[in-house]
């Protein structure tokens, strides 16, 4: 039995305004993505080790993955799906394929990247082929994805711990079809539901009831899989918002059932997925006032793993002007490291930091202080951390001191915050930091939460702000709850 595996995973914000050209992506291609992934937590390591678990080859033909910029150019779309199906054509034929995306990638002109891929696919290896997508949990669920997969699974987890097993149960879904010993019916429900994205986090409610909702479906009989999209709110496409899939062994009526289930008691509890966080100026109080520290303030607006330019200056801005010191944050600033680098290890500089990508994550912020370290940002994870990643790059950095008792780290690619180890590895330790800032929403948690005495979402501005009246869609589908307050769903 042989499966292929390919894909293109892209988490494309519409709003923002860095489009993913063909240079943006990595892309590995037969070997190179054992190397990159087999040891990892991520979907291709799930679809590797399937191929051992279920006595089945796997064939690695080509991923194509970018950091979640703005949206895909048509160029970079015809040349990575066109090298995807030329290998699937060329190597072919195949038992079955399985597809490693996103869930949220939109292109110049495909609003439906996903479906788009699906359909492709299986058109080219026809209807009896069985198709697995695997697809994070706070994609958009389309119509079009499910009719051209036999069975796609999302993650089940935000932050993201279970990409590694959920491929491992799409696959087996993929080789028990190919044995004959399952047919798989897939049933999607979408109400008009968006979950704002301070309550997208699946240990707590109101996900954490969803999530329970969902563990009853999978204990029906007869269910194969059953997933839940969040919704991707920072991409304006006619499906933004919730979806329910339940795929059930051979019974239509059983998954919709099962799908229709979810989504009415999920819309009923509507009301519990609208945000609801303070501003920086109360966050930073809070932070302030709090009996210990480290008080980890989620900076929502500039959520690097949704879109946005890791250079935001609003909450270090704001504590500069509260006075608010024992202070620590990453900044993406190229051109304040060379300065640094310049400067040397122990010089004094005044500078400006951050805020330089747009005007949408605050201006350019003046500091003074010492360069306290230089190194390449090269650092490891080994435990889980959001999205299965082990690898880091920071690209060259600096720790900079500053006279306002900020400890500042200066990074030449826009980096987020999901482990503890980019601070350890520059010789800083969060944990004797009174505030403590990460830029994201869900994705720092695995990291910060042992240490953290407290965790506050802040409704900073940015593209990926909590605060949606902020943008304007034009392509979402309407009426849509909570932007539409009295919209129904039957
Ligand atoms: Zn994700």
């Amino acid at each position: 039995m042989r499966l292929a595996l390919l894909g293109v995973a892209h988490e494309t914000n519409t709003f923002s305004r860095v489009p993913a050209d063909y240079d943006s992506f990595r892309i590995f291609r037969g070997d190179e993505i054992v190397r990159e992934y087999r040891e990892s937590h991520s979907t291709n390591a799930g679809y590797l080790e399937a191929a051992e678990r279920f006595g089945c080859e796997v064939a690695p033909l080509v991923y194509a993955t970018a950091g979640p910029i703005g949206t895909i150019t048509a160029d970079a779309f015809d040349r990575i799906v066109g090298e995807m199906l030329r290998l699937l054509k060329d190597q072919g034929p195949w038992d079955g394929v399985l597809l490693s995306q996103h869930g949220a990638a939109v292109s110049d002109d495909y609003p439906d990247v996903d479906g788009e891929v699906a359909a492709r696919v299986r058109a080219l290896v026809g209807p009896d082929v069985p198709v697995g997508m695997t697809l994070d949990l706070h994609g958009n669920l389309t119509q079009k994805m499910i009719e051209n997969t036999t069975a796609t699974v999302l993650y089940r987890t935000n932050p993201h711990l279970d990409p590694r097993p959920r491929a491992v149960e799409c696959a087996e879904i993929i080789v028990r079809t190919i044995r004959g010993e399952v047919r798989p019916v897939q049933a999607l429900e979408m109400p008009p539901l968006v979950v704002n994205i301070v309550k997208q986090f699946t240990g707590e409610q109101p996900m954490l009831g969803v999530m329970n909702d969902l563990d009853e479906v999978l204990a029906r009989p007869g269910m194969l899989s059953g997933s839940v999209a969040e919704g991707y709110p920072y991409s304006d496409v006619e499906e933004m918002g919730m979806g329910f899939l339940a795929v059930s062994d051979g019974d239509a009526g059983a998954a919709r059932d099962a799908a229709r289930w979810m989504a009415q008691r999920a819309w009923a509890n509507r009301e519990q997925f609208v945000g609801d966080t303070p501003s920086p100026e109360e966050a930073l109080k809070m932070a302030a006032a709090a009996a210990k520290g480290p008080v980890v303030l989620m900076d929502v607006g500039d959520n690097i793993g949704g879109g946005s330019s890791a250079d935001s200056t609003v909450l270090l801005a704001e504590a500069k002007r509260l006075g608010i010191g024992d202070y620590l944050q990453t900044l993406y600033d190229p051109e304040a490291v060379i300065a640094c680098v310049a400067a040397g290890v122990g010089a004094d500089l005044t500078l400006k930091v951050g805020g330089k990508t747009d005007d949408l994550h605050g201006s350019p912020v003046e500091v003074t202080g010492c360069v306290r370290l230089i190194s390449d940002g090269k650092y490891e994870e080994t435990t889980p951390v959001h999205g299965g990643f082990r690898f880091f790059d920071d690209g060259t950095r600096v720790v900079l001191e500053t006279t306002d008792d900020h400890t500042l780290l200066l990074t030449s690619r826009r980096s987020g915050n999901t482990t503890r180890q980019q601070m350890y590895s520059a010789g800083i330790r969060p944990e004797d930091k009174r505030v403590v800032v990460a830029k994201g929403v869900v994705s720092p948690r695995p990291a910060y939460e042992p240490i953290a005495a407290q965790i506050i979402l802040v409704n900073t501005p940015g593209v990926t702000t909590s605060d949606l009246s902020f943008f304007e869609y034009r392509r979402r589908r309407r009426p849509l709850y909570p932007f539409e307050p009295d919209a129904t769903f039957p």
